[in-house]
């Protein structure tokens, strides 16, 4: 039988915090990437294993490129993950990297409670419509769903909508353009997402790698 010493693995990452908050969790599993992704026009980078390559793809298509296959694995945040659904991706460890939360702002001016109290039908720009979707529905508020694809936060300064859905960390962009939290809708950390068919075909390979980025998350 053959062994699984030379299966060949695909991670795929984001540029940015992703990437840079996943290479040493990579490194206590043995794996240094040898090229840095802000400097290299490459989209395949090589590590010090011949048989692991990391490619770089946009944040949101993480899970697509896993659930094809065409990454074994990647790195991607919870509000990717619930906007994609999981669907053949196996999502074994929360990797407690770029934290931050999934929230409802509004213009410092504008009174949310009163215009929920109200059921007043509002206005939202998001990127995640299926979380905001969920979110509202949950709370019995009508809402347009205003579909943005970056710089949420222009849009209640410009009356494009009454609220946003975004990403929080330290709440410093809002501050700076006048817009207040009013929602904590959940928090936000990225997860390692396993191809289905890989777990299961490439186990033997992906174990080792999978427990020791397990182990260096929870340090
Ligand atoms: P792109 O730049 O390709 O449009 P993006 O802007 O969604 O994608 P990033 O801003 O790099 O990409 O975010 C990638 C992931 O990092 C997000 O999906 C989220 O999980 C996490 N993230 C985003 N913003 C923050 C933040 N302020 N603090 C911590 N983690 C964050
Ligand atoms: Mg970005």
């Amino acid at each position: 039988m053959t062994t699984q010493a030379n299966t060949k693995l695909t991670l795929a990452l984001s540029k940015g915090r992703i990437f840079e908050e996943t290479l040493p969790l990579l490194e206590a599993a043995g794996i240094v990437v040898t090229e840095n992704p802000e400097t290299s026009r490459k989209l395949i980078l090589p590590t010090n294993d011949p048989q692991v390559n990391v490619i770089i793809v946009r944040a949101s298509d993480v899970p697509t490129y896993v659930q094809y296959g065409a990454a074994d694995f990647g790195v991607a945040g919870k509000d990717v993950l619930h906007e994609h659904g999981g669907e053949g991706l196996y999502q074994p460890i929360d990797l407690n990297i770029a934290k931050c939360r999934m929230s409802v702002a509004v213009s410092a001016g504008f009174d949310y409670e009163n215009a929920v109290r109200q059921g007043a039908r509002l206005r939202v720009a998001t990127k995640y419509l299926l979380t905001a979707r969920e979110h509202f529905a949950a709370k019995g508020v009508h809402v347009d769903l205003i579909k943005l694809y970056g710089s949420m936060e222009l849009a209640p300064l410009v009356g494009l909508a009454d609220a946003i859905v975004d990403l929080v960390s330290t709440g410093s962009t809002l501050r700076a353009n006048n817009l207040v939290e009013v929602e904590h809708i959940m928090e936000i950390s990225s997860r390692l997402v396993v191809n289905q068919a890989a777990l299961k075909l490439k186990r033997e390979r992906l174990q080792p790698i999978l427990e020791a980025i397990q182990k260096a998350s929870n340090q």
